[in-house]
């Protein structure tokens, strides 16, 4: 069964292949998390195609945090009617602990969009 994009971006798997892994450890393991594979171990795709590659992918973990501070710091204040302090403490709180896996999810994201997925065939020598 052929694994999606979608899939591929959440597991942090290899873009070529979508079966290797880009970290050698887990997100919430909280160990070497900044700590990234060479290459993909099923494919051998390069994690690191050009000197200073994932600049791109530092625009998209400022992005996707932005939307998503904007997004918990009105619910926290206009739906749970929560303080202001209170609210930007939970949410300085929630990124803190996100930190890692938005890092990571950027540059996920950031490498799908750069390498075209190609499926290797079954008895393709690796
Ligand atoms: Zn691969």
């Amino acid at each position: 069964m052929k694994p999606t994009v979608f899939r591929s971006i959440l597991g942090m798997h290899c873009p070529r292949c979508r079966e290797g892994r880009m970290f050698p450890t887990t997100t919430f393991s909280f160990q070497r998390p900044f700590d990234m594979d060479a290459r993909c171990s099923k494919c051998g795709q390069s994690y690191h195609p050009e000197p200073g590659f994932y600049y791109g992918a530092m625009f998209l973990s400022y992005i996707l945090s932005g939307f998503f501070s904007i997004g918990v710091a009105a619910f926290l204040h206009w739906v749970v009617d929560l303080s202001l302090l209170a609210s930007f403490s939970i949410l300085i709180a929630i990124l803190a602990f996100l930190f890692v896996w938005v890092f990571r999810i950027s540059r996920s994201l950031w490498l799908h969009m750069n390498v075209r997925y190609a499926p290797m065939r079954k008895n393709q020598p690796s």
